[in-house]
């Protein structure tokens, strides 16, 4: 079976890519468990040098990569340079873990008691379509470097830049195998390796309703299993924020890679007494986003995915709430224009449900306790920001926002060096940063006697 890859800014299609049938993902999968037995017993350093040789060949690539993620995913040149140098700088941090996974000294009775961080095995890495990129990276850098192999399904949408990687794997000196691209269908690949009993561990990130599926299957046989999934997040302003800078970031929070972002500040929470002036603020800041030609480096925002994606996304705009809106070119293309919300009700959908487009709601709020209990009310729990002078407010609402990843006075959400990840329904695990090891590793506990 094969499938047309779009370019989305074109309509036009832009390659034909082969979906790996169930029997083909057994084969890849059975090529992953071979090379497992070689790659885990590579020595630590030299483990670490070729996933550098990886990284320097993903630098050398970097232009390739990003303009193949534009003509794919229609991301902005801009970002998709920051994704591939993501991946980049994901797989140098995680070349550094071999020598340091280390292992504990645990003080007991007649003899030494020690532990050791063994591999997993196989892990299935599946990807959602928004951030083809930098989703896979955090995947398989990690894995690779506690030992592990990796056999990643890209989304169907999405799957070139996840193959291009797999041969700069190999162009590197990884050896075959220890890293396998298996495009094809979630419900024929994803499932794959969910069932399938030589993949150890699945990581899986996108919708939380296929997340609960893959976490059901993995249950069946204790699968291990990282959930990374939606996010309705909030971004908090009070009164004595900077009030020009928290409007001027808050439409890159919510509408960088036209909002189809996890960590999208969808709903922006403001104190009452200054909800009428920030939204003045915030106008001029999304009427004068530059929206249109990915490619050009001017450009702040693409189009959305498909033509289904923005059918989804426009369901949920009652034209009698929109604020105001900024730009979208007309033509072929699945635009979308920055949409501004204000005076819904409690329970409209486009105030608690994941949108994945370019629409944020604007809320006022009345008080701290207020703007804690109407971030926290949500099924979701990725991310947020908080904007505020007042560093005892800022530290007292980071601790009560049920939320994996905050940020103050800051929009931004993701380092490679820090973990990654969500409460309630967004998820389960951490990525990224120095957490991310344990999750591809089995502690081992070893007590040698010294008794005669
Ligand atoms: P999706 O759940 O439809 O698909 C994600 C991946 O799972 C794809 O590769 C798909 O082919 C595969 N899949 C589909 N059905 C499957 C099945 N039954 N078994 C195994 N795999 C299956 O999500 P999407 O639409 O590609 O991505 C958007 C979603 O991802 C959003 O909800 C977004 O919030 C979420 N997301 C979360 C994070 C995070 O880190 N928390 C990051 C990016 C995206």
């Amino acid at each position: 079976m094969t499938y047309d890859v779009i370019n989305p800014a074109t309509e036009k299609v832009v390659r034909t890519v082969e979906l790996a049938s169930v029997e083909q993902a057994d084969a890849a999968i059975a090529r992953a468990a071979e090379a497992f037995t070689s790659w885990r017993g590579i020595a630590p350093a030299d483990r670490g040098r070729l996933l550098r040789r990886f990284a320097d060949a993903v630098d050398a690539d970097l232009e390739n990569l990003a303009a193949l993620e534009v003509e794919n995913a229609g991301h902005t040149i801009g970002n998709a340079r920051w994704e591939a140098g993501n991946v980049r700088d994901v797989l140098h941090y995680y070349a550094a873990a071999p020598e340091r996974l280390f292992g504990r000294q645990i003080p007991v009775a007649g003899g030494i008691d020690l532990t050791v961080a063994e591999p997993l095995g196989v892990v299935g890495v599946i990807v959602p379509w928004n951030f083809p990129m930098p989703i896979a990276g955090w995947g398989f850098a990690p894995a690779l470097a506690a030992g592990n192999t990796v056999v990643l399904k890209p989304a169907e949408l999405t799957p070139l830049t996840a193959l291009r990687l797999g041969e700069l794997a190999l162009e590197a000196g990884i050896p075959p195998g220890v890293l396998e691209i298996v495009p094809g269908a979630g419900t024929v690949v994803g499932q794959r390796f969910v069932t399938h009993p030589a993949v150890r561990k699945v990581v899986f990130t996108g919708s939380t309703g296929v997340g609960k599926q893959v976490m059901a299957g993995c249950a069946d046989q204790v699968k291990r299993v990282t959930l990374e999934l939606g996010g309705k997040s909030a971004n908090v302003v009070f009164a004595d924020a900077d009030l020009d800078k928290a409007a001027a970031q808050a439409p890159y929070g919510v509408f960088d890679n036209a909002g189809q972002d996890c960590c999208a500040r969808s709903r922006i929470l403001v104190e009452r007494s200054v909800h009428d002036r920030f939204l003045e603020l915030l106008e001029p800041a999304v009427k004068n986003l530059r929206v249109g030609d990915p490619a050009d480096p001017a450009t702040e925002m693409g189009p959305l995915i498909s033509a289904r994606q923005r059918e989804r996304v426009a369901a949920y705009v009652d034209e009698g709430a929109v604020a105001f809106r900024g730009p979208a070119p007309d033509g072929p293309g699945f635009w979308f224009p920055p949409t501004v919300l204000t005076g819904l009700a409690a329970d409209s959908p486009a105030l608690t449900e994941e949108i994945f487009g370019p629409v944020v709601v604007v809320v006022p709020f009345e008080d701290e306790a207020d703007a804690i209990r109407r971030a926290n009310d949500t099924a979701y729990g990725l991310s947020g920001s908080i904007w505020t002078r007042d560093v005892g407010r800022a530290l007292r609402v980071s601790r009560g926002l049920e939320a994996g990843n905050l940020s103050v006075n800051s929009h931004s959400s993701v380092r490679y060096s820090t973990p990654f990840g969500g409460f309630k329904q967004s998820g389960l695990g951490r990525e990224l940063g120095p957490d991310a090891l344990a999750a591809f590793t089995e502690t081992k506990n070893i007590f040698i006697s010294t008794e005669d």
